[in-house]
């Protein structure tokens, strides 16, 4: 049967990225045949610094998040990484396999590292071998993730065949992204060539699961944008990125396509647009912001929720990690 697994980190608040590029496709692949597993990757968040007391809530509003947005955890298996430690075993054998210069090439590491590298931490160089671990000790068939992480499920595809090679072996599936809709890379607010990211520094850049209706509203209205109307064509928004965000965040919303959208709103100006974008986030998001905030009153049920998923997601990784050390050579 298939088998997929995703994460999220808990470094910051919930995105309308996040949202569109992965949980909604999370919710449309919770279905009889096949077992989903859905995690909030706190490891990987302490990458780069996060304080305590913002990771625990971030952990716990992104569980909200899951919920709120569809997911059932009596369906899909919902926990925090670290309750599997599994993964980060795995990870340590995925680092001796793995090469330096495969890291090097992956452009989240240059993005996040910036112009100082040899200050940032060695687990922020090493992400891409944990998160192969978190994706191949499931033996993970299926990896529904935004355009950004491609390069990594890529990579994760190198470190399985790499392992299967040195020890002779076909242990390690070769994993499928799926990355698809209109919305597998929501741009940021303020700049059409950056992705909306929940650590971008600037509130503006990002639509917050949370955010108020005026809050959204107020974003939208302050999106950069050119001044010119909508075009009849896709095509014709090849060279105006911050219009084509807007469309394809207004397609992904309604669950339409681009061009769908652009026939619609075909010689509008962005003043008219814009409300109409708003309007119609604020009637998408606001439930589910209102529901997290709801069973982010309850944080013991979340943590309830979170150890039974780590418990179910054991009982597949514990055989999978004790079949490597065996392939690896490690007495038991
Ligand atoms: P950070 O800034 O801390 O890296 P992030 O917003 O990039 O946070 P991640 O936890 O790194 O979020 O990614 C979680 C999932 O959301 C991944 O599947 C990723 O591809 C997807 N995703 C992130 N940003 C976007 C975006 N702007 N558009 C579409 N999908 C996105
Ligand atoms: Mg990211």
């Amino acid at each position: 049967t298939p088998r997929v697994f995703s994460g999220i980190q808990p470094s910051g608040g919930l995105t309308l990225g996040n949202y569109l590029g992965a949980i909604k496709r999370f919710v449309a692949m919770q279905d009889d045949g096949i077992e989903t597993l859905y995690c909030m990757v706190d490891l990987h968040a302490i990458t780069v610094p996060q304080s305590p007391a913002d990771l625990r809530h971030n952990t716990r509003e992104l569980a909200a998040g899951y919920i709120a947005a569809g997911l059932d955890p009596a369906k899909s298996m919902l926990f925090n990484q670290s309750q599997v430690p599994e993964h980060a075993q795995l990870g340590w054998i995925f680092n001796c396999v793995a090469r330096m210069g495969w890291m090097q090439r992956m452009t989240q590491w240059k993005d996040k590292a910036g112009k100082n590298q040899q200050n940032a931490s060695l687990g922020l160089f090493a992400y891409p071998s944990l998160m192969a671990a978190d994706i191949l000790i499931y033996h993970t068939t299926h990896v529904p993730v935004g355009e950004d992480q491609k390069q990594h499920i890529e990579l994760t595809r190198d470190i399985a065949a790499k392992f299967n090679h040195d020890y002779g072996v076909d242990f390690f599936p070769m994993t499928e992204p799926v990355i698809e809709g209109s919305a597998t890379r929501v741009m940021s607010l303020r700049d059409g060539s950056k992705k909306m990211s929940k650590s971008d520094p600037s509130d503006m850049s990002r639509i917050n699961m949370t955010d108020t209706a005026d809050d959204i509203a107020k974003k939208i209205r302050k999106a950069k944008t050119d001044p010119d109307p909508l075009p009849a064509s896709l095509d014709d928004l090849a060279d105006r990125p911050e219009a084509r965000n807007l469309i394809n965040i207004y397609a992904a919303l309604e669950g339409s396509d681009a061009q769908t959208v652009l026939t619609q709103f075909e010689g509008q100006q962005f003043g008219t647009f814009k409300p109409q974008l708003s309007d119609l986030a604020v009637a998408k998001l606001g439930p589910i912001g209102a529901e997290m905030e709801r069973l982010m009153q309850h944080t013991d049920e979340i943590d309830k929720i979170l150890a039974s998923g780590a418990e179910r997601a054991r009982a597949i990784a514990e055989p999978i990690l004790a079949k490597t050390y065996q392939i690896v050579g490690m007495v038991r």
